[in-house]
């Protein structure tokens, strides 16, 4: 697996720095007080970023989980996201976070959210580790954002290719050989 990255743009070290600071923006956003919180991470490639930002937010919270997918195993353009189940969400009344792992062309939150709104919750938030800042449209951005990277197509860190290098700590980009064949 490490013979595949090609360069690492963002250590584990970073990560986690950045992870602690996004957790304590998003503790202030929140009313301590009244805490109403439903994590919502679109799985599978926020796992292990819901995981360590979870336990930087130490507010009273729940977990909703939706499944979208927009690559279609590995190439580097996105076709239309599937329509995510979120229907079992019981999310009515609730501070909504939706968690993903990048923000690319947006179409995937922008689909997610506008299906949380239908269920009537309090507030709708959201926070990614990545964002494409050349790809992201400009009448749409997260809430929340741990770093901006250059277009090209990352793993690590939860985020795979065709299933693969989720485990990888960091976040690199591969070889490039290996997905233009
Ligand atoms: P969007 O709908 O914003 O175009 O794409 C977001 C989704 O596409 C992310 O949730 C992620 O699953 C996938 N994606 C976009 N860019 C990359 C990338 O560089 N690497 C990987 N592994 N997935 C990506
Ligand atoms: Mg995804």
């Amino acid at each position: 697996m490490l013979n595949d990255i090609d360069r690492i743009l963002i250590t584990q070290e970073e990560i986690a720095a950045r992870v602690r600071e996004l957790g304590r923006e998003i503790t202030a956003t929140y009313d301590q007080s009244d805490p109403n919180l439903t994590l919502v991470p679109i799985l599978s490639g926020s796992v292990i970023f819901l995981a360590d930002v979870m336990r930087q937010l130490p507010i009273r919270m729940k977990i909703g989980l939706v499944t979208v997918s927009s690559y279609q195993g590995a190439t580097t353009e996105g076709v239309a996201p599937q329509m995510p189940t979120i229907s079992d969400l019981d999310i009515a009344g609730q501070d909504v976070l939706v968690i993903d792992d990048i923000l690319d062309t947006g179409r995937t939150l922008r689909l997610v959210t506008s299906r949380i709104r239908e269920l009537q919750p309090r507030s709708v938030r959201t926070c990614v580790l990545l964002r494409k800042p050349s790809r992201a449209p400009s009448d749409f951005t997260a809430d929340f954002i741990g770093f901006d990277v250059e277009d090209s197509f990352v793993v690590g860190y939860g985020l795979d290719y065709d299933g693969h290098y989720r485990n990888y700590p960091n976040i690199g980009v591969l070889r490039p050989e290996l997905y233009e064949s």
